[in-house]
């Protein structure tokens, strides 16, 4: 396939015909090589059972192709059309109140609904058979953002009766689901599969072994609606590529498995989404984290199907990007591993939910400032972009992230302030700080590629994961261990065995014999002959020989005791961290630990200033971002070349550079 790098999600159905060439004149001229089309006009391309109406679709794609540009179709399983849902109510999904949720929004289904799954084969063939030999339609993208847009999966009958068969294809017998959810507490017994529930809210607490089956289930929902669909696109469109746009740390469904339907992974980038808490200063390391975490789910260069090219907005809007942060918002998304970045969206949108979620163009149709900048910046980067193919970031350091882990502690938090999620990014922001390159390696990755991996929250624990983290350090790794650790079975239960960390506790050479959760406190913790802050958690540990405290507690009725340890083991260290260290705690700490890992910055930091490496046998690209509004400085290596940017070691305002360094 040629080789794309830049686009626009584009609703021709938006727009009177008049304007479409006028469209992809302005796209032209812009260096936009390909559009992203069609993924909620489901009416449009079905207007009514029996009709079915591509010429629309057909004649916007070869307007397109006329000015040489591709076409990547999403199927528009994300927006049920009226008429299906009025002959066929029962495809609206069901909440966990039990409230059916209407028609208006989107992805208003139920993922499980046989008569829905129906339309949708229907459909997706058609689609399929009719573009798949289209020359200028290059891939596929099967509905949007998937799981996203459901706060719950639905409960109905359909999806309970589902859920009931996927429990007994998992246990075998109703025995096994009894002990595995731990059923003999409040007298949940089952005599028979077909007696479980679908989760309703409950009038007081859940069984979390239940529940966690249950996020499970949904996830397994989501990948198999995908693949019935990815399937038919392969049989029927079989050279045009499939992605799917995923939404980076969102949970509902496990991405890696996910991935495994997809030729490469896609995602949507929003770094002033005006849903998020703060000010995209206060975040870079969030927004580095995100396409980290994304690169992490087929561990290859991904596309970002929507980038940032306006202010974003539904009711409520969030801060006009500054001039050059959208350049460098989408630098930043090629320098973690995007190989093509298609914005969102071509113009702002006059009517519906996303009037203010604006596009390149305002609503007048009339190129402004956005248009302007991100014509340069195309232009300027795209000659680039062929030389960073087969690149990748390479990292000596891994955060292990899994999302059973995740939905462990969405269900049981343990403390208001904690999240598996947001602990590992707390890990990240110190490294990302130091300019220390981090992938995110899931359960089933290669932990020896890392000169140090970082696994906080191991909650829940299998002996394979134990062997596994335990080979690690073993062969030499330096393997970093935190409260919370092997302190589950994979069904959700308590391990009984020994004491935390149970078997891991030969690695990191601790017993925690009791703890103190932290609610509205914080705790003490000398490291260093510094004093600093800890939240959250307290481990009270027992030292086995050889292991080495590293941080005391100084407060509580535990000052005194170890706080942070390390382990010899086999060739390796294990470190371990019994509480959530703050800020300054954790800057100290990654340090120390990084450097007796070997590990060395990309570039001496400088502040506000992200820096990030492509790499392969033969080249290294250092890609060096300025977030702030103001100039800033860094120290450039000795022998490189600056491939874009002004002067090198200085950064204007959102300035971003590329240098070439020897290798
Ligand atoms: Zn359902």
């Amino acid at each position: 396939m040629k080789q794309l790098h830049f686009g626009v999600d584009y609703y021709p159905e938006h727009w009177e015909r008049g304007r479409w060439e006028e469209d992809a004149i302005l796209m032209q001229e812009m260096g936009i090589q390909m559009v992203r089309m069609a993924e909620f006009s489901w009416h449009k391309l079905q207007p009514s059972e029996d009709v079915f109406d591509f010429g629309w679709l057909d004649e916007a794609i070869g307007l397109l192709g006329k000015y040489g540009i591709y076409t990547i179709l999403g199927t528009p399983t994300a927006a049920p059309p009226a008429w299906m849902v009025n002959k066929h109510p029962q495809i609206l999904p069901i909440d966990r109140m039990g409230r059916v949720r209407g028609f208006g929004g989107r992805h208003h289904d139920c993922q499980s609904n046989p008569i829905y799954r129906e339309y949708i084969r229907k459909l997706v063939t058609k689609m399929a058979q009719h573009y798949g030999d289209n020359p200028y339609v290059i891939g596929w993208q099967p509905d949007n953002e998937l799981g996203n847009s459901h706060q719950d999966l639905c409960t109905c009958e359909c999806c309970r009766q589902r859920f009931q068969g996927w429990l007994q294809r998992k246990y075998k017998t109703v025995l096994a689901l009894n002990q595995s959810w731990g059923t003999a507490f409040w007298s949940q017994e089952y005599n028979d599969f077909s007696e479980v529930f679908a989760p309703r809210v409950t009038v007081t607490g859940e069984n979390p072994s239940a529940m966690l089956d249950w996020r499970r289930f949904c996830s397994d929902l989501i990948v198999d609606f995908t693949r019935e669909q990815a399937e038919i696109i392969r049989k029927y469109a079989g050279k045009q590529f499939i992605t799917h746009n995923y939404m980076g740390f969102a949970d509902k469904v496990d991405y890696y498995k996910l991935g495994e339907l997809l030729d490469f992974v896609s995602h949507d980038q929003y770094p002033g989404g005006f849903y998020l808490p703060e000010a995209p200063h206060e975040k870079n390391h969030v927004l580095a984290a995100t396409l980290d975490v994304v690169r992490s789910y087929k561990d290859q260069p991904f596309w970002v199907m929507e980038q940032q090219s306006g202010i974003t907005g539904w009711e409520v809007m969030g801060r006009a990007p500054a001039p050059g942060q959208l350049s460098a918002w989408a630098m930043q998304s090629i320098a973690h591993g995007a190989d093509a970045v298609v914005f969102f969206r071509w113009r702002t949108c006059a009517m519906g939910t996303e009037q203010y979620w604006h596009g390149i163009l305002p609503h007048s149709g009339n190129p402004g400032r956005r248009y302007q900048e991100l014509q340069e910046f195309i232009q300027e980067v795209n000659p680039l972009m062929d030389s960073l193919q087969n690149t990748m970031p390479r990292a000596e350091a891994g955060i292990v992230f899994s999302f059973e882990q995740e939905y462990a502690f969405q269900i049981q938090p343990h403390h208001k302030d904690l999240s598996y999620t947001g602990q590992a990014q707390k890990y990240y922001r110190a490294l990302y700080e130091q300019n220390i390159p981090v992938d995110f390696v899931p359960e089933q990755g290669d932990f020896g590629k890392y000169k140090l991996l970082l696994a906080p929250l191991q909650y829940l624990m299998s002996p394979e994961l134990e062997d596994k983290f335990m080979d690690y350090v073993r062969q030499g790794g330096h393997l970093l261990l935190t409260m919370r650790t092997g302190v589950k079975d994979r069904n959700n239960l308590c391990m009984t065995e020994r004491e935390l960390p149970g078997r891991l506790s030969e690695a990191a050479g601790v017993e925690v014999l009791d703890y103190d959760c932290l609610r509205d406190a914080s705790v003490k913790v000398l490291f260093a002959g510094q004093e600093h802050e800890a939240f959250i958690w307290s481990d009270l540990m027992r030292l086995l020989p050889q292991t080495e405290a590293l941080a005391y507690y100084n407060s509580e009725f535990y000052a005194g005791e170890p706080c942070v340890t390390v382990h010899p083991y086999g060739e390796g260290r294990c470190y371990y961290v019994g509480t959530e260290p703050g800020e300054s705690l954790m800057d100290a700490l990654m340090k120390e630990i990084c450097g007796k890992a070997g590990i060395e910055p990309l570039l001496a930091p400088a502040a506000d200033v992200e820096c990030m490496a492509r790499e392969n046998g033969r080249e290294r690209y250092l890609f060096v971002i300025n977030h702030s509004g103001e100039a800033r400085h860094y120290q450039a290596p000795e022998k490189c070349r600056l491939l874009r940017g002004g002067q090198l070691g200085s950064l204007k305002a959102y300035e971003a550079q590329i240098l070439a360094v020897g290798k």
